[in-house]
């Protein structure tokens, strides 16, 4: 377990407290490991040199990934590095080609209405990560209803498109997410609904209400999809045993092991 607060470790960190950047790396350097073999299994041979880049870059421009950290809680601060570890993982790889056939919004918003909250997160969670096939166990539905609905999805899309093929919605999907992170409204819910949510601490009526605005909302599927995906990774991720910790730290020149009595009373450094 975690020590330090998530919000007293990002202060440390950006203070230069070697406590608070043990921690962050310990606590975080793995979940950060998890979400680059998600999203770019193709990097996986040069995980540690790109976690080792990444600590140096969190670290750099004066800390700037903690200063612009504005979140309030642990989940929060697993989004935000979330974002920042895909950032560098898409750095690392060619840009993405052209759709073969483009997708506009207003066609993909139009073939998919009528599902429900859950039903367009089985989507979302496709256009996150098209080469995993654990949505079933991230949304906790039956991995066939996921088959049926993605199937239905594509039923729906092929209907409302002069031209379509089954890649068609894979491949538009960083033009989908753009979308979709650019269209909140006054109407969405802050962070906290969706993490309050997630932790069954809504009342029914306010989740029914929740469930209301998914089912209209991609801005907001999108990010309620993305805290899933997070708390379905931090479950699975283990902290760094310390010898590997002290590696890394030494990557940012910290010593983890303060120096031992014997060297402080002898004057060795
Ligand atoms: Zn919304």
């Amino acid at each position: 377990m975690a020590v330090l607060t998530c919000s007293d470790m990002v202060t440390q960190c950006l203070e230069g407290q070697p406590s608070g950047w043990k921690q962050f790396v310990s606590e975080y350097l793995p979940f950060a490991a998890t979400v680059l073999d998600r999203h770019f299994p193709r990097l996986s041979a040069r995980r540690d040199e790109l976690l080792r880049e990444l600590l140096l870059r969190v670290r750099d421009e004066d800390a700037r990934f903690f200063r612009d950290y504005s979140g309030h809680s642990e989940r929060e601060f697993l989004m935000h590095l979330r974002e920042y570890v895909l950032g560098v993982g898409e750095e690392q790889e060619a840009p993405a080609p052209a759709p073969e056939i483009p997708l506009e919004w207003d066609v993909f918003d139009r073939a998919l209405t009528g599902l429900s909250a859950l039903e367009r997160q089985m989507v979302w969670m496709f256009l996150l990560s098209p080469n995993n096939d654990d949505t079933d166990q991230i949304l906790r539905v039956d991995p066939k209803a996921v088959t049926t609905l993605l199937a239905r999805a594509q039923e729906g899309l092929r209907a409302a498109c002069d031209r379509w093929n089954p890649e068609m919605l894979a491949q538009n999907r960083h033009l989908l997410d753009q979308e979709a992170r650019a269209r909140r409204t006054k109407e969405c819910p802050a962070p906290k609904v969706f993490l309050r949510a997630l932790d069954g601490q809504i009342t029914w009526r306010d989740r029914e209400e929740l469930d209301r605005h998914l089912a209209g909302c991609w801005h907001c599927v999108d990010q309620f999809c993305r805290f899933r995906e997070i708390l379905f990774l931090s479950r699975r991720t283990q902290p760094l045993p310390d010898p590997e910790t002290e590696a890394y730290l030494k990557v940012l020149g910290i010593e983890a092991r303060p120096p031992s009595r014997w060297k402080c009373l002898l004057g060795k450094p």
